[in-house]
């Protein structure tokens, strides 16, 4: 169903810092782009933060009933290790340091993100583009941008000139930086470097001896700016003009600064009509980050294996904290907060369970249908998922009520409460009902131990004791079977 028609979708726009009615390019659908991981190591949990962000901002407009075509991209070349023009491409210097192939690591954190990424339950994009499948296309816009004149080639490198573009155009029009004093506020270039000013970035990089990574070009054996790659895969998959970009909020700037003037350089026009920007973990105050060793992987919180963790917990729960704060405020990450989000989860999670045993009655002392309004309101105004999850607690209490016979509900608002928790719950917010999955998983532990100590008893031809344990399990419901291969259980 077209429920997008019904429901007026507010964004907030970094460009215009205000929160604006969402309306697609094309009625009914929505082209997004989000910047992808570099795949240089394993993504640590703040970068699934952002990435969680999209998913559910992804999710939310499929449950609306647009056609989504959403492109999260693979930075695998260009990225260098300052986030700036200097130093080594980190997955080369990946490479170098493991003696490995730039491509071996590619691949290594490829798939480890998208290992995590399915364990997290995230949606995949429609396309994930790689910056070193666009070479060509990149060589392309680069010779596109010299055309107009706001490029120029050094010593086989070649630099975007701000100072030009900004002549007749804002640069810092998303991130709200005045070049004219970034210009006073950053030392003269020292001679050393090839770039006319401080503010301007590669397009090109002449790679020296020891790059390996490099491709050909008009310019030199080189490889792309960082930047070029998200241009130029955002416009090829999503046109010229599109309706969202996100990305973390570092990324604002230079990354989206430096996309917006390749992009507007080549088409003429504001390439992105919502810029979306998700704010950052930390931990322990600071920024969760690989350079300085604050972070935790997504793993750890799975396995329990880290000292900021009491114990391990499951997706649901990782999930339903990181969904309990807004995608625009910092969140702050710790072993206690998630131990408060996992009472909160198994409430919800147990009220949803308790929803299929329930017997409908004559009329109901909840109105359903106003509660549900205002889920989508919540959800409508920015993605406010604290909000909808507040509201989702008012349904929790009302089932807890009719649990104790507290009060009652009719059919058709039964079915209606059911159908909607299950959608914000699962399909939205994309929780998952792992809870009961870990207490099975435990059970099937306890009669593994149980079946052991059972073979112990018959070695050791204690008939009784062996009795005892299949008789006392059978009487619970659960069948031993004794086989070849072992004895095996089924529960009841
Ligand atoms: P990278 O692999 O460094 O390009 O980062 C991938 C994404 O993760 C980008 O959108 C970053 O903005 C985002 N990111 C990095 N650190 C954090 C953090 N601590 N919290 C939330 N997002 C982050
Ligand atoms: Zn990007």
């Amino acid at each position: 169903m077209d429920l997008y028609k019904e429901n007026q979708l507010k964004i907030y726009n970094s460009l215009s810092k205000s929160k604006e009615l969402f309306k697609p390019i094309t009625d009914g659908r929505v082209g997004m782009y989000v910047c992808g991981p570099t795949v240089y190591s394993n993504v640590h949990l703040g970068n699934i933060r952002t990435f969680m962000s999209f998913d559910m901002v992804f999710r939310y407009l499929l449950h609306l009933g647009y056609k989504v075509r959403y492109v999260r991209n693979i930075t695998d070349a260009g990225h260098l290790e300052n986030d700036a023009d200097e130093g080594e491409d980190r997955i080369a210097k990946k490479a170098r340091l493991e003696q490995i192939e730039p491509m071996e690591v590619v691949q290594r954190y490829t798939v480890d993100f998208h290992t995590v990424a399915a364990k997290y339950n995230f949606l995949p994009p429609s396309i994930e583009p790689t910056a070193t499948g666009h070479i060509v296309e990149q060589i392309e816009m680069i010779k596109k941008i010299m055309d107009k004149g706001l490029a120029y080639e050094v010593n086989g490198s070649v630099y975007f000139d701000v100072l030009a573009y900004n002549k007749e155009n804002h640069y810092g029009i998303l991130s709200g930086r005045n070049i004219e004093d970034a210009i006073h506020n950053t030392r003269a270039l020292d001679g050393q470097s090839e770039k006319r000013n401080p503010q301007d970035f590669a397009l090109w990089k002449k790679a020296d001896d020891r790059h390996i990574m490099r491709w050909p070009s008009p310019w030199s054996d080189g490889f792309p700016g960082w930047h070029l790659e998200c241009s130029v895969m955002s416009s090829k998959y999503l046109g010229d003009q599109f309706d969202i970009h996100g990305g973390g909020m570092d990324l604002k700037f230079p990354h989206h600064e430096c996309e917006i003037a390749q992009s507007h350089t080549c088409s003429g026009v504001q390439p992105v009509n919502y810029w979306m920007h998700a704010n950052m973990l930390l931990l322990n105050g600071q920024k969760m980050a690989k350079s300085t060793g604050n972070y935790v992987l997504p793993d750890d919180i799975l396995t329990g294996n880290n000292e900021v963790l009491p114990k391990a917990f499951g997706v649901g729960v990782v999930r339903f904290f990181i969904m309990q704060a807004h995608y625009r405020s910092v969140l702050d990450f710790s072993g206690e907060a998630l131990l408060a989000s996992e009472k909160g989860f198994n409430r919800l999670m147990e009220a949803v369970d308790y929803l299929a045993d329930i017997t409908p009655g004559n009329s109901s002392d909840f109105n359903v249908a106003e509660w549900k309004q205002k889920c989508y309101d919540a959800m409508n105004d920015d993605f406010n998922t604290p909000i909808l999850i507040a509201h989702l607690f008012e349904a929790v209490k009302f089932i807890n009520q009719l649990k104790d016979k507290k009060a009652t509900i009719s059919s058709a608002d039964l079915t209606l409460l059911t159908n909607s928790l299950h959608a914000f719950v699962f399909d939205i917010l994309g929780l998952v009902n792992d809870a009961k999955e870990q207490s099975s998983d435990k059970l099937g532990g306890v009669v593994d131990l149980l079946i052991k100590l059972r073979k112990e008893a018959r070695d050791n031809k204690d008939w009784d004791l062996s009795d005892q344990i299949r008789d006392e399990l059978a009487a619970l419901g659960i069948q031993l079977k004794d086989g070849r291969e072992g004895t095996s259980f089924t529960i009841n």
